[in-house]
Order: C-alpha cells, then sequence, then structure tokens
C-alpha cells in the first residue's frame, strides 16, 4: 500500500494468479497464531517492537472483537471482492497463520506491499512508515496487504478510481484502524458489487441483474452515504431488452 495507494510493482508481478484462499472460520481457529506468529526479516528490535502493537490489533479483531470487526466489514460496500461476502472476507483474516514482515526502504510514499494470492502471508512494511506510523494505520496497513495475500486487489478500480477505496483491502484497512468503512463516492450506486451512478443510467443498468424479469428491483442506493432508494420496483421493463 502506498499513501497514494497505488499498487507496487512486487504486488503487480504476482497479479497473474488468481485463486482465492479464505479460511473458513472454524479451521481458521486453530490456524490463528498472529501473536508471536510473525516472522520478521530485517527488522530491528526497535521496528519489532513498533510492529508487535499492530499485530495484537489484528490479532484482537480476527479472535475477541471479531464480531465488531465483522459488523464493520457487513456495513461495507464492495467492490472486486471476487464475489466473497462480508463473512469470509472477515474470516480471511484468520488464516493468516505465520506472518512473515519484513521491514525495507520501500518506494517514496508506499506504506507496504505484498504478493497477491500467495499460499502463506507475506508483506513488507516501509523502514520511515514503521517510526511515523501509528499503531492503527500501522495494523490497517498490514491487514492491506494481508488481503492482497489471499488474493484480493485493485485492479479493476485502482489508485484514482473512486471506487477504489471499496476494494477488499482498503476496506479491511478502514475496518482495522478506524472500526468504520469507507462509503460510496457521491452519486454512486452499489448494486451487486458493481458501481453505478445515480438516475437513469443506474435504473437501466441494474436490470441486467436479473435477466428475463419484467421489472427492475433496486436493492440499495447509496449517494454519498445516504441511502436513495431501497426495493424499488420499476414495472414494465424487461431486462435485457432495448431499453438496456
Ligand atoms: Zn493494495
Amino acid at each position: 500500500m502506498q499513501i497514494s495507494n497505488l499498487l507496487s510493482p512486487a504486488v503487480l508481478v504476482f497479479m497473474g494468479l488468481s485463486v482465492i484462499s479464505c479460511g473458513k472460520s472454524e479451521e481458521a481457529k486453530s490456524n490463528l497464531n498472529l501473536e508471536g506468529g510473525q516472522r520478521y526479516i530485517g527488522c530491528s528490535i526497535a521496528e519489532q517492537a513498533r510492529i508487535n502493537p499492530a499485530i495484537l490489533t489484528l490479532l484482537q479483531s480476527a479472535s475477541t472483537e471479531f464480531d465488531s470487526y465483522v459488523s464493520c466489514l457487513k456495513s461495507a460496500e464492495f467492490v472486486e471482492n471476487k464475489g466473497v461476502n462480508y463473512l469470509d472476507i472477515a474470516s480471511s483474516l484468520k488464516s493468516a497463520d505465520l506472518v512473515d514482515i519484513h521491514c525495507r526502504d520501500l518506494e517514496p510514499n508506499i506504506l507496504g506491499e505484498a504478493p497477491v494470492d500467495i499460499r502463506g502471508t507475506r508483506l513488507s512494511i516501509d523502514r520511515g512508515f514503521i517510526s511515523s506510523g501509528t499503531t492503527a494505520r500501522l495494523a490497517g496497513t498490514i491487514g492491506h496487504e494481508i488481503m492482497h495475500n489471499r488474493g484480493f486487489r485493485h485492479s479493476e478500480y485502482p489508485f484514482g478510481s473512486p471506487h477504489y477505496p471499496l476494494t477488499v483491502p482498503e476496506q479491511v484497512e478502514a475496518c482495522l484502524q478506524t472500526g468504520t468503512p469507507n462509503l460510496p463516492a457521491p452519486n454512486t450506486c452499489i448494486i451487486n458489487n458493481k458501481p453505478y451512478k445515480t438516475g437513469e443510467q443506474f435504473r437501466k443498468s441494474l436490470g441486467c441483474i436479473a435477466p428475463g424479469k419484467e421489472s427492475i428491483t433496486i436493492i440499495k442506493c447509496l449517494s454519498g452515504g445516504v441511502e436513495e432508494a431501497s426495493m424499488t420496483v420499476i414495472p414494465n421493463i424487461v431486462c435485457g431488452g432495448p431499453d438496456f
């Protein structure tokens, strides 16, 4: 993750893989070993001392604070989540059984980086950020990078996209760091994890969710975080027809 949150080159190298490995909650308990389970590479004692509390935050979010962590992710809108629901996204934090943390001097504005979609958990954190970042920010960044390890990315909505804050690593980071998810961009509806502009374009696009139906159901429409419409049926429009 960068301050500007661009995918780093190291992340892009691994972008070809696509298997998601999310931990099931039952087996995750035995796998959960974040506390003392981190392995530091190239980290000074002082750097380890700054990272340890962040690991503890992650451990709590995956165990004693799991319900509130889940609650945050449940209220989050997601894009590019590969069909994985909020609960499995939350549980995937538990599969971080042993975290390899590299302390490195990363490129300017890059806070952390990680390979995407690997079996284990491996990430790098920038030395400058380790010394300056708060525990909450470090925890958020580590969680962000773990989500890259688990296969989530921002390729469809890269940094600079208004929907980038709704990608899984960003939402996990927000929930770990602040306990509150990022909101959709203004005048945007997130339906089935896809962003739509509010208004006519949104309504027509929505119909394709239910092909062959004679109506469109607006499941939820958020505009700057305010629910604009909910469970609204627009009759006499056939999804997939000429209107679409
Ligand atoms: Zn990222």
